[in-house]
């Protein structure tokens, strides 16, 4: 049984008191909702202020992850920081980072493994761009994204790994995938996993799904069969829409 995931990134936003008052909000909804995770991704500065009203059930994840534990790498987050800070997950290869920061598979591997080595869960963010789509390249470039960002990586739990299917066309510009359209995309991951590991531990791994989900689209996402959570961006920035996100039916 895959227990859903809903997961909020914050990305550059809310101040110390913002974040804290916002993550506080969040751990009661996540405490009153105990048949599924709840997790935020805030910057890395606001990860001591959340922790300290996160309670037991709200998790939290970097929003990226070096592959070192320390040394000169001006700008990055060593994963033993973030375990320190109280993370239980990390995003690699979020969009806004591939394609505003240059960052690739090799690159989006190397992070993924630093994660896995220290004991935190990488969550792969995947997806393709409107011209990928537009040219019938979709599940070429998931493939690629999937093959390349998993390279030498073993799987025995299949709790160990979340992949984010975030179509790059739909983060932060309220398009949204249709259901039919997202649960073709996880379908296909998971018969990707399927060929990498064992039978059961691709049917285990999560499979999210982000871009521009809210309170009106998340029950018809949430309703399809691959389907397992949420990676939410502007939506998860207000207590009254992520909480509804939260209480999908
Ligand atoms: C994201 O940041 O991963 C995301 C999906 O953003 P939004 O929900 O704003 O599209």
């Amino acid at each position: 049984m895959r227990v859903p995931l809903i997961a909020g990134n914050w990305k550059m936003h809310l101040t110390l008191t913002e974040a804290a008052e916002l993550a506080a909000a969040v751990a009661r909804v996540a405490e009153a909702s105990p048949d599924r995770e709840v997790l935020i991704a805030p910057p890395f500065t606001a990860l001591a202020a959340v922790k300290a009203v996160a309670g037991s059930r709200l998790l939290l994840a970097g929003q990226n992850v070096c592959w070192e534990e320390k040394g000169a790498f001006t700008g990055e987050i060593s994963p033993l920081m973030l375990r320190e800070a109280g993370c239980r997950m990390a995003l690699v290869g979020h969009s806004e980072r591939r394609h505003l920061f240059h960052e690739d598979n090799r690159m989006v591997n190397r992070r993924l493994r630093g994660a896995m080595a220290h004991g935190l869960i990488p969550i792969l963010c995947i997806g393709e761009t409107l011209a990928e789509r537009d040219s019938g390249r979709t599940l070429e470039t998931l493939e690629k994204q999937v093959r390349e960002g998993l390279d030498e990586v073993e799987l025995v739990d299949p709790a160990k790994l979340v992949v984010a299917y975030e179509p790059v066309w739909a983060i932060g510009t309220g398009k949204t995938a249709g259901p039919a359209q997202a649960q073709e995309a996880h379908h296909f991951v998971r018969r990707l996993l399927a060929g990498l590991y064992e039978k059961n531990i691709a049917a285990g791994v999560r499979i999210l799904y982000g871009g521009s989900v809210n309170a009106a689209n998340v029950d018809e996402i949430m309703a399809q069969a691959d389907v397992d959570g949420a990676l939410v961006g502007g939506a998860s920035l207000s207590a009254e829409s992520f909480e509804r996100i939260i209480r999908f039916n």
